[in-house]
């Protein structure tokens, strides 16, 4: 029992402190504690709290109006928004519809696809394949395209089963194939799976670039993204990009499809995209893609708040941020300084296993031995017990376990975007000191 209050939503075991305030990386409870964001909270807020430029962007349309029907009128902010978004993403992505988050965007995405299947005669193409293990949404839909076993379980026979294939997990390879090898590997399976679902069947590959709460983080060989971009075009399967967590500069480039110079026929943004300040998300497409919709009648999709000049306001204002402060290029140039401090703790930790991803999207994981590596009983709950010590000491970080085909406890050590250097070494200090107090309390149940 979560107390007398009606709100209904999940709780840690460890009741939370009431939110008071956000300052740039810093959030106070209402006891006056300090905790830096370590997460960015679900790696959202990218631009720090309570950024006054975009509050008085946003007060400034809120004096207008928060709310006109989209049917009704158009908006600036929704048109300026979307003009904006197009000009920050790679040419070829010059269609963009808005939502309120990521689940959302996840769906959107997939009804575009379909709606462009069978506005092009392509109607028998149905499948989306997705991979396991990955995190796209928590509505039925989005669910369904999730490889993350402990979500689905319980809803699992009212989901109608789509194909996944194993996301490369190379870290945990022990093979004596190359790099690009190993990636070239893991998108043969894509290829494997079209051809056992019937190509004519399969209408897209949904994949995060860079996984995010699912696996940690991970970053797939640069041959994994070139090849599987090969495979959609050549059996004609649309390529979805779930940036949900990775695009709007958190992976140091505004999307991460841009590291490998990959043009997804799809995107999904949400998280970063409204940084916290409205519930925003957006699907960016190929007018290829739109165009062929919208001659057969539109896109037969929309949600009520969806491009609402609050949150589209909000969505301006944080675009703009990124640009005129360099947010992207700090996040780039940053993740680099805290990457290799964590990168550091190596040596000082046994049980830290690996640490891996991009920009301002790093994680480590858990383990009980590097060298096979074998992850920590399940018992010692790691995953909860590091992330509540660190909560004490005041720095927020995220964790999961995955279950399934691996298991493993990884950190998502993902401050905002305008992190400075000084603020990494207060991180680093906050993370010394928990993973210290971790080690002595874990001392007896590693192996020797
Ligand atoms: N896709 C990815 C990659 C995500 O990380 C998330 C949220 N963790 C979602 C989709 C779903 O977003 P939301 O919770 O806003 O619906």
């Amino acid at each position: 029992m979560t107390g007398d209050s009606p709100y209904l939503f999940y709780q840690s075991r460890n009741p939370r402190p009431y939110l008071d305030r956000g300052e740039g990386i810093y959030l106070y409870d209402e006891s006056g504690k300090r905790y830096i964001d370590g997460s960015s909270g679900a790696m959202v807020s990218n631009i720090g709290h309570s950024n006054p430029r975009v509050l008085a962007k946003m007060k400034a349309q809120m004096d207008k109006a928060t709310f006109g029907y989209r049917l009704h009128f158009r908006t600036h902010p929704s048109e300026d928004l979307a003009a904006k978004t197009v000009s920050m993403c790679p040419q070829g992505l010059d269609r963009v519809f808005f939502v309120s988050g990521g689940s959302e965007a996840v769906e959107s995405a997939v009804k575009l696809a379909r709606q462009y299947a069978v506005a092009t005669g392509q109607g028998t193409r149905y499948r989306v394949i997705s991979r396991f293990p990955s995190y796209h949404g928590c509505t039925f839909g989005a669910l369904d395209l999730t490889g993350y076993e402990p979500l689905r379980a319980p809803f699992a026979p009212m989901m109608e089963g789509m194909p996944k294939i194993t996301a490369p997990t190379t870290y945990l390879d022990r093979d004596t194939l190359t790099e690009e090898e190993r990636g070239f590997r893991y998108a043969e399976l894509l290829r494997e799976q079209i051809e056992e679902a019937g190509p004519e069947t399969v209408l897209a590959f949904l994949m995060e670039p860079v996984g995010g709460a699912s696996t940690g983080a991970l970053v797939a060989p640069d041959s994994y993204y070139q090849r599987t971009r090969e495979i959609c075009e050549e059996y004609g399967v649309l390529l979805i990009y779930d940036e949900v967590m990775t695009g709007a500069g958190r992976t140091g480039k505004f999307l991460a499809a841009e590291h490998w110079g990959i043009t997804p026929d799809i995107v999904a943004l949400s998280k970063g995209f409204g940084a916290g300040y409205a519930p925003l998300g957006a699907i960016v497409a190929s007018s290829r893609i739109v165009e062929p919709v919208l001659d057969a009648g539109g896109f037969q999709h929309g949600f009520t708040y969806a491009g609402n000049p609050l949150a589209c306001s909000a969505g301006l204002a944080v675009l703009e941020e990124l640009e005129e402060q360099n947010l992207i290029e700090n996040a780039a140039r940053m993740g680099d300084v805290l990457k290799a401090r964590l990168e550091g703790l190596m040596s000082r930790y046994q049980f830290i296993g690996d640490v891996r991803g991009k920009g301002l999207l790093l994680a480590f994981e858990l383990v009980a031995d590097r060298s096979t590596m074998e992850p920590l009983p399940r018992e010692l709950n790691a995953y909860t017990r590091l992330v509540e010590i660190a909560y004490e000491q005041g720095l927020i970080i995220y964790s999961r376990r995955t279950r399934g085909g691996y298991e493993g406890d990884h950190f998502l050590i993902c401050p905002p975007l305008i992190v400075t250097k000084a603020q990494i070494e207060e991180i680093m200090n906050l993370l010394e000191a928990s993973l210290s107090r971790f080690a002595d309390e874990i001392a007896n149940a590693l192996p020797e």
